[in-house]
């Protein structure tokens, strides 16, 4: 008679569309002994939020992102930013997780993902439950003022600003309030970006999902782990420059391929 978990594998594998791929990275998360995810794009376009740095997609026919979403723009022409801003705005507080994100806050629970690196500035891993998310590109949920560096949750702002564009406004000085996010031009912020770099120093297992790692210096941080002698499953849908390097490689969509991953962990736990 063969292994319960022998067999199983074997049913897998015949319709496993990812040729036992799947097993093989829910094997490693299982093995290891502190992962660390890095999210981008890719994991939040199944929840309808476009990458805005792609061209075509749709939503910025009129602007383009680099005219618009930099810092210089904001500072000289605040009113355009706001109004490129605000159809992102409006997709961003709509959306909801999608199963990508579900999956990732299943690992955090079950102890096997210690913390989320994310591109995006959409906070759905917070909504979807994971707890430990460092924002390395900022947030939409904060606004902060140029001028006396006071900062200020986006919510007290964010209805009148949907509904008919008015600017968030500094109550103490008056100025215009800048969204916490990372605009073009701009540096990370840094306490994110020297928390994110420590993750990657302690974790002996890095998943990306849905980052085609292209956007510096985030796009680094794989390369970082990987020197530290880090494993690598890597899951995006087009090719990265770090493909020949991961230990299990997915071209697929995030949204898929994480469930199927957790629930092989899971059935793997309960074996
Ligand atoms: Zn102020």
């Amino acid at each position: 008679m063969r292994h319960p978990h022998e067999e199983h594998s074997q049913h897998y594998k015949n319709g496993d569309p990812f040729d036992g791929k799947i097993i093989k990275a829910a094997s490693l998360i299982k093995a290891a002994r502190y992962t660390t995810v890095l999210t981008g794009a890719g994991s939040s376009t199944p929840s309808g939020i476009p990458d805005f740095r792609t061209p075509g997609s749709g939503l910025w026919t009129r602007f383009s992102p680099t005219d618009y979403a930099s810092l210089t723009a904001f500072r000289h022409h605040p009113e355009e930013f706001f109004q490129w801003l605000r159809p992102l705005a409006n997709l961003l507080v709509q959306a909801d997780p999608n199963p990508s994100h579900v999956a990732l806050s299943q690992l955090e629970e079950h102890g096997m993902v210690r913390s989320v690196i994310t591109q995006n500035i959409d906070c759905l891993h917070q909504k979807a439950g994971s707890k430990v998310v460092i924002e390395v590109h900022g947030t939409l949920d904060t606004l902060s003022c140029i001028g006396c560096f006071k900062q200020f949750p986006s919510k007290r702002y964010m209805d009148a600003y949907l509904d008919d564009g008015t600017m968030p406004k500094c109550p103490h000085c008056n100025r215009i309030l800048k969204p916490d996010v990372v605009l073009f031009g701009e540096q990370l912020p840094i306490k994110s970006w020297l928390k994110a770099k420590n993750e990657i120093k302690h974790c002996d297992l890095m998943i990306v999902a849905g980052s085609s790692l292209t956007v510096t210096p985030v796009c680094e941080l794989p390369l970082l782990a990987l020197n530290n002698q880090a494993k690598l499953i890597l899951i995006n849908l087009a090719p990265t420059y770090i493909d020949n390097y991961a230990e299990v490689l997915i071209h697929g969509d995030v949204s898929n391929v994480l469930p199927s991953i957790v629930e092989e962990v899971l059935r793997m736990n309960s074996l």
